[in-house]
């Protein structure tokens, strides 16, 4: 059902205070809306962007209540805010995407039976929740020949991972996390793209381009427009997408991420990883689309039409991670045309995403890509 969409003024909620969170706050504001931003940590980089600041812990009953009577619609910048959270403020006002989305995407083993029920290949895995799954990872293992073993819950940025070529090693590793985790056997994955859909209220998919992802150490360096990948295999993608959103009924940006396997796989294409909300390989579309990631999940979110998905250009986004931030001032004098977002983050630590820079340029046309079809 289309929603009646939420007159400008109106206050959209957001749980989490990062960086995808201070964007939002931002797209909603050039829309007219408020922003209240809940997140348990005082130095929050949205806080510094939002209308109202909830700094209040996720288990804290009381705020969560308080917080969703002052919300129109809340959404949440990453899909780890405790699923009893969200049904509390889904008791008191309207959350999008619906909570489902986030209670699957939040741990790797329901995620993986997700997909696997709805016919989505990914990486072949074994679900270990306690020790009487080791065998069976053990024998994963031993077909794929490497294997990498992850926490069902709460990684990112490629902690809570290890690579793992014995069954000692595998041991070992799930004695370390002591908490369920997924095997995956390695994949040699020719690149890696992701596709950014927004869904309407109403049911209607949009597609941006596939940004091609570089990741280093599990984090995303780097995301490029048009992908080298065909224009087929992105479609695929994005059919894929289109499926995993509608038997979510999911409403706002969603993005997923796929491994492309190389020319003659069985599988041309494996789901990585559901992201249920906007996306750091995403973030090009501030420049290079009409319409951003971030203003059509507000749009979204809010029942207002949705803009172009478009892109008049094509874009290379770079992550500037830890003491690369420190280079801003070489990056713009090098690069006047270079776009740089810096996320107000006070802590400059190892891995830890503090900015972005994307550059564009006029976007070739579709023959001038040697992959394109
Ligand atoms: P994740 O946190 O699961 O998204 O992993 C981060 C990155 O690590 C991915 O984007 C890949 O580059 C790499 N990676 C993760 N899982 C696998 C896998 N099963 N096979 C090969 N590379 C992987």
């Amino acid at each position: 059902m289309r929603p009646e969409p939420l007159p400008p003024g109106s206050t959209i909620g957001i749980f989490g205070g990062g960086q995808l969170g201070r964007f939002l706050a931002m797209a909603a504001s050039k829309l007219g809306f408020r922003t209240a931003i809940y997140a348990p940590e005082e130095d929050s980089p949205a806080f510094q962007v939002a209308s109202q600041r909830w700094q209040s812990s996720y288990s804290d009953e009381d705020a969560l209540a308080r917080f969703a009577k002052a919300c129109d619609v809340i959404t949440f910048e990453f899909e780890n805010v405790p699923a009893a959270a969200l049904e509390i403020v889904t008791g008191h006002t309207s959350v999008r995407p619906a909570v489902r989305a986030a209670e699957i995407a939040q741990d790797r083993i329901s995620e993986k039976r997700f997909l696997s029920g709805l016919g989505i290949a990914t990486a072949p895995y074994a679900a270990i929740e306690g020790d009487d799954g080791l065998p069976a990872a053990a024998s994963l293992l031993t077909q794929a020949g490497t294997g990498i073993l992850k926490i069902a819950r709460e990684g990112y940025d490629g902690k809570g991972q290890a690579r793992v070529s014995s069954e000692v090693e595998l041991r070992s590793a799930f004695l370390r996390f002591a908490a369920p985790c997924v095997l995956e056997g390695l994949v040699r994955f020719s690149t890696e793209i992701s596709v950014i859909a927004v869904r309407s209220a109403g049911g209607d998919v949009f597609f941006y381009d596939c940004p091609e992802n570089t990741h280093g150490e599990g984090i995303l360096r780097r995301s490029a427009v048009p992908a080298s990948c065909s224009r087929k295999q992105q479609a695929a993608a994005q059919e894929m997408t289109a499926h995993i959103a509608a038997a979510l009924d999911y409403c706002g940006v969603l993005a997923v991420e796929f491994f492309v396997t190389p020319e003659g796989s069985s599988a041309p294409l494996l789901v990585n990883e559901i992201a249920p909300r906007v996306h750091n390989s995403g973030h090009w579309t501030m420049e290079a689309c009409a319409i951003s990631q971030f203003e059509n999940h507000i749009r979204a979110i809010a029942g207002w039409p949705i803009g172009s998905a478009g892109r008049h250009s094509d874009a290379i986004m770079t992550n500037l991670i830890g003491e690369e931030a420190l280079g801003w001032r070489v990056i713009l004098e090098k690069d006047p045309g270079a776009s740089l977002y810096l996320y107000g983050k006070s802590d400059i630590r190892a891995g830890r995403k503090l900015g972005h820079v994307t550059q564009i340029s006029p976007r070739k046309k579709n023959e001038d890509n040697p992959h394109a079809v």
